[in-house]
């Protein structure tokens, strides 16, 4: 029988490398996003509907062990906290934090039942360290870390292992948003600004979808069977700055 892996947010960037990689691996992928994409089992979910993911999970439980969880899906908004209202923290949270509560707590009866399993949480160096004018990304991603680190602690008796992954600035959909965001805010030419941002990591480049892939897809395999309640930088030697 083929092994499961439960990917949120897998139809673009990291998520649908991430996606990939589990099924180059023969892994059978089930891919919970809004937008769909022909890569793995899609299932049309959106994450801040906690109803939603727990059917589509249960569902998904019913016929199949549960190996590994990605919960990947997030979207990024700029703003300091004056420049963020009460709906931009909200749709932030609903979609960073609630999102991965649902999924997270959708998978653990099955994961406890099979005494094993792997959570993959998507954060990003913004748990370890703050940046400019993300005020609300910044809080959600360090609210991830303490989930990771909280699902470790009271889940290691099941054998259910829960890390973070920390991504610096990658090269995906979302990055060319943000970048097209600032760049519309503040009329700076987008060549520059991605220049810029490649010289700010010590390796001179921005990291790929691809090598975020790998990391997720080592922490869910049985070779990282002692590494729980970790949070894992992968961001080319930006926040050892
Ligand atoms: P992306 O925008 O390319 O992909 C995000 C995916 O999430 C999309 O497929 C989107 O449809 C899905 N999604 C959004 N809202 C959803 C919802 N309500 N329900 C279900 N799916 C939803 O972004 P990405 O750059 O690949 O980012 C993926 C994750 O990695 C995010 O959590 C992001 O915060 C994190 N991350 C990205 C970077 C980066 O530089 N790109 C760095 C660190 C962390």
């Amino acid at each position: 029988m083929k092994k499961v892996c439960i990917v949120t947010g897998g139809s673009s960037g990291i998520g649908l490398s991430i996606v990939k990689r589990f099924v180059a691996e023969n892994y059978q992928v089930f891919n919970l996003d809004i937008a769909s994409s022909n890569v793995g089992e899609f299932r049309q979910c959106d994450i801040t509907n906690v109803k939603q993911v727990k059917q589509i999970i249960n569902d998904i439980a019913e016929q199949n062990v549960i190996d590994v969880l990605v919960s990947n899906a997030g979207i990024h908004f700029s703003g300091n906290i004056e420049n963020t209202n009460e709906d931009e923290l909200e749709r932030v949270f609903n979609i960073n934090v609630k999102g991965a509560y649902a999924a997270i707590k959708a998978v653990l009866p099955a994961m406890k039942l099979q005494q094993n399993g792997a959570i993959i949480l998507m954060a990003s160096d913004q748990a370890l360290i703050a940046k400019h004018n993300s005020f609300a990304y910044n809080l959600s991603k360090a609210s991830l870390a303490s989930m990771a680190k909280t699902t470790a602690l009271d889940y290691a008796q099941f054998n259910i292992r829960a890390n973070a992954v920390c991504p610096g600035t990658i090269e995906t959909p979302l990055y060319h948003k943000a970048i097209d965001n600032y760049c519309q805010k503040s009329g700076a030419n987008k060549a520059d600004v991605h220049a810029e941002e490649a010289a700010l990591q010590p390796l001179g480049r921005l990291g790929q979808a691809d090598e975020v892939a790998e990391l997720v897809y080592f922490l869910g395999s049985d070779k990282a069977k002692f590494i729980t309640g970790s949070l894992q930088v992968i961001d080319g030697g930006y926040t050892a700055q």
